[in-house]
């Protein structure tokens, strides 16, 4: 039997970057269990890739901008070349939705986030597709961009490797043994490990896991959602940041030589490699003819779906549960995983070791007792 005084469960953005804080934190001695032969076959390597740091949640926001802050300035020691493009991001909105999202703006500039208010007219000029498209106003955010994802989460895992940190692949975690309402033992369809505290990382999964140990039911939801990628077209400036047309929920971005595009759906699945649907396909097709009606005409090359897995309030679950010792979720990280991933694992780490930290009230498991 293999021991280990933590143990987390999923190598997606949510146990990588814990697993990493806890590395920078002094522990040496962790194994993560993930079920894939590879990191990042789920959410964390399915995303649009995008970092955005003007969202309504003011916790989140400022997860965000943590997340946005360390991508920009990696430390010395990071093992792959940068991984974050500047190329900024336009969020366009029109009437009621326009004002709301000026006060969200105003709130991201009060945290120190970079940003500007700017006509219709300018946005165009910026981005020539949008030219026929309406829309009130738009927020110009310079410091957001698009991420190398899966150099971010490998060098998550690196680090924390370096340190010490065991990946265990091509493992299911199956079993989650608990003792006297401690926990105990993980078993994987490999082994058993023994442990003192078991994270719960597990992405959509994360309930499941919650139940195998007998901890709080804390209601997650994985809700799927479709990225599609156009033939290269020649008129796409691969220099246009990402554009979020939070009115009509469509967004879009540069990616190899064509656009990515996704209509926002999201229709609640079981855990798992969700399937594509062909319906949603017809959904992009309508919003970009009545929102982006200059690229009606682009073709699609490839498409895929993911999951992202939300808590009943939209918050992060992110503590200590309160029925089970040494249980700890990193859960619910719904569209914002990769770009807040720095600042979850951070809180994560902080919370495991007992330290305080801001933000611990916010996104704790308690709220759902
Ligand atoms: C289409 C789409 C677009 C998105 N766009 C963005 C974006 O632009 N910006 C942004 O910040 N976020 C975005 N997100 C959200 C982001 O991808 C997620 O919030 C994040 O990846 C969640 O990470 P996670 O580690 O919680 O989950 P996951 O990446 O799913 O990782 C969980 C891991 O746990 C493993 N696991 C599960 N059960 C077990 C078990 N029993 N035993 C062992 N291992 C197990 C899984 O195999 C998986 O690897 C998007 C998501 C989707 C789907």
């Amino acid at each position: 039997m293999i021991s280990s005084q933590y143990v987390i469960i999923g190598a997606g953005f949510a146990g990588a970057a814990t697993a990493y804080h806890l590395a920078r934190l002094g522990v040496k001695e962790m194994v993560i269990v993930e079920q894939e032969s590879v990191a990042g076959v789920h959410s964390s390597g399915r995303n649009a890739a995008m970092a955005r740091q003007v969202v309504p949640d003011p916790a989140i926001a400022a997860m965000a901008r943590e997340g946005a802050l360390f991508m920009r300035n990696l430390p010395a020691d990071w093992p792959t070349p940068p991984i974050f493009q500047q190329r900024g991001s336009l969020l366009l909105s029109s009437g009621a939705g326009w004002q709301k999202l000026v006060r969200d703006a105003e709130m991201a500039q009060e945290r120190g986030v970079e940003v500007e208010c700017w006509s219709a007219e300018k946005a165009k000029e910026r981005v020539a597709v949008l030219e026929d498209a309406e829309f009130d106003g738009a927020v110009w955010c310079s410091t957001d961009g698009v991420v190398d994802i899966h150099a971010l989460l490998g060098g998550y895992l690196k680090i924390a490797a370096i340190a010490g940190a065991r990946v265990l692949y091509g493992r299911s975690v199956c079993e989650v043994e608990v003792l006297n309402g401690r926990v105990a033992e993980v078993k994987t369809s490999k082994e058993s490990i023994k442990a003192e505290v078991v994270i719960n990382a597990a992405g959509a999964w994360t309930g499941a896991i919650g139940k195998l140990a007998g901890a709080l039911e804390v209601p997650l939801r994985p809700l799927r959602r479709h990225l599609f990628v156009t033939v290269p077209l020649l008129w796409v400036n691969p220099s246009w940041p990402f554009v979020w047309d939070i009115s009509h929920d469509l967004y879009f971005r540069p990616e190899a030589g064509g656009l990515l595009l996704c209509p926002c759906d999201q229709d609640e699945m079981v855990p798992g490699m969700p399937p594509t649907d062909s319906t949603v396909a017809e959904l992009l097709a309508d919003k970009i003819r009545r929102y982006l009606p200059k690229a009606s005409d682009v073709a699609i090359k490839n498409s895929w779906a993911g999951l992202r897995t939300f808590s009943a309030d939209g918050r992060f679950v992110i503590g200590w549960d309160p029925k089970v010792k040494g249980f700890f979720w990193v859960a619910g990280l719904g569209g914002h995983g990769m770009t807040t991933s720095y600042a979850v694992g951070g809180l994560a780490a902080r919370l495991i070791l007992g330290e305080e930290s801001r933000f611990a009230k916010e996104f704790s498991p308690h709220r759902f007792l």
